[in-house]
């Protein structure tokens, strides 16, 4: 059997495909147009794997879909192919919406030609799963109630929106055409090959580069977060058992705000590789302006998926925060090669001290 996955030169289709392939004899076809947050090095350890085969392309090309399709007959589709960082989003909208919403748009169509070939037992048993974010849902109040499945959207950011947008189509899917499809929303990942422009890997990147650790506005803004290798197992589960045409959050439990993250990173970082100066890695906290429009909170109520589906995080925030700042310790070389000259410039635009 066959699984179609997109985007898995990324942060969590990576992990996704390592933990798949260390559980399964499926192949996995692995389509990424390798962005600036592709990066094959991810998945050298798959080298020479005959179950992996990677194709460099587009979710938007429909010609190239059909072929894949075609050609591999997957039982499953999973799509976690997206433009995934929202100050990018800020500054350069189009590509979100290629990508998040044209680019779906194309997947699903492809998708629905293929499946509605089928024969009747493949088509049944077939499975299309978008990977989606809390960040749909809007920002909360302290002490309003997490999301639930329920939640209306309100997206606020570019990023936000498309991925709502791309939510919608897929809903719509179903509802239209009966595609079996299923949706996850999860809050903020961290973890091993997570692109150091996201707040963990940069936090840990420039301590050790003695460089500033960039806070935005007041790091008051508080985030759920779960190990990347729970969120793929909770993707694993609802491929498996999710009920077709339903929505399911995932999340850790885990709310705290940013600075609370970033000073368990810099006591973390004390502990296992202190600077050599010996003061806190803390001292090279620095606050910049917060970005337009930022969210306060989100939070994410995942009692559905617990309950119906019997899946919860393996890893505490303590357990695996510590295994991310060993792992960024212990691959300094994959660390160093996704830091190309477009990355520096990137940072130094978005981080100016204020
Ligand atoms: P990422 O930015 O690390 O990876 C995205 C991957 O998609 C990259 O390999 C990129 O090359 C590829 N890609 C981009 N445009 C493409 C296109 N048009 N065609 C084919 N491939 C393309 O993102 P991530 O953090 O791994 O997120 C994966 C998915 O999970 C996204 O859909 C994101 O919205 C969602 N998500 C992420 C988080 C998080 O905390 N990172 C949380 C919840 C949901």
């Amino acid at each position: 059997m066959t699984i179609l996955v997109t985007g898995a030169a990324g942060f969590i289709g990576a992990n996704f495909v390592l933990d798949w392939l260390a559980q399964s004899d499926e192949t996995v076809v692995n389509l990424d147009k390798l962005t600036y947050a592709g990066n094959q090095e991810s998945l050298a350890s798959l080298n020479g794997d005959a179950r992996h085969i990677f194709v460099q392309g587009d979710i938007g090309d429909s010609a190239l879909l059909a072929s894949l399709l075609a050609q591999h007959q997957p039982r499953a589709v999973i799509n976690f192919a997206a433009e995934s960082h929202v100050d990018r989003s800020i500054h350069s909208p189009e590509d979100f919406i290629q990508t998040n919403i044209v680019g779906t748009f194309r997947l699903l169509e492809a998708v629905r030609a293929y499946w509605g070939a089928l024969d009747a037992e493949a088509k049944t048993a077939f499975r299309f799963l978008h990977v989606s974010t809390d960040e749909v849902y809007g920002s909360l109040a302290k002490n309003e109630p997490a999301f639930t499945e329920e939640h209306r959207y309100e997206p606020n950011s570019p990023y936000s929106a498309s991925k709502a947008a791309s939510d919608h189509l897929v809903r719509a899917y179903h509802h239209t055409y009966g595609l079996p499809v299923l949706t996850t929303n999860c809050s903020n990942n961290y973890g091993p090959y997570h692109f150091p422009e996201k707040l963990i890997p940069l936090m840990i990147v420039n301590a050790q580069a003695g460089k500033p650790l960039p806070v935005y506005g007041d790091g008051q803004q508080i985030r759920d977060w779960l190990y990347v290798k729970d969120h793929c197992s909770a993707i694993r589960r609802v491929l498996e058992a999710g009920n077709v045409g339903e929505v399911y959050n995932v999340g850790g439990w885990n709310e705290m705000p940013n600075l609370d993250i970033v000073h368990k990173v810099c006591s973390l970082l004390d502990e296992l590789k202190p600077r050599l100066d010996g003061k806190p890695y803390k001292e090279q906290i620095s606050y910049v302006t917060d970005r337009p429009g930022h969210d306060r909170r989100y939070a994410i109520d995942a009692r559905k998926i617990e309950q119906q589906l019997g899946w919860k995080p393996a890893e505490t925030f303590e357990s695996g925060i510590r295994k991310t700042v060993q792992w960024y310790l212990d691959n300094p070389d994959w660390v160093a090669n996704v830091q190309s000259g477009s990355y520096r410039e990137w940072v130094a635009k978005q981080y100016s001290a204020g």
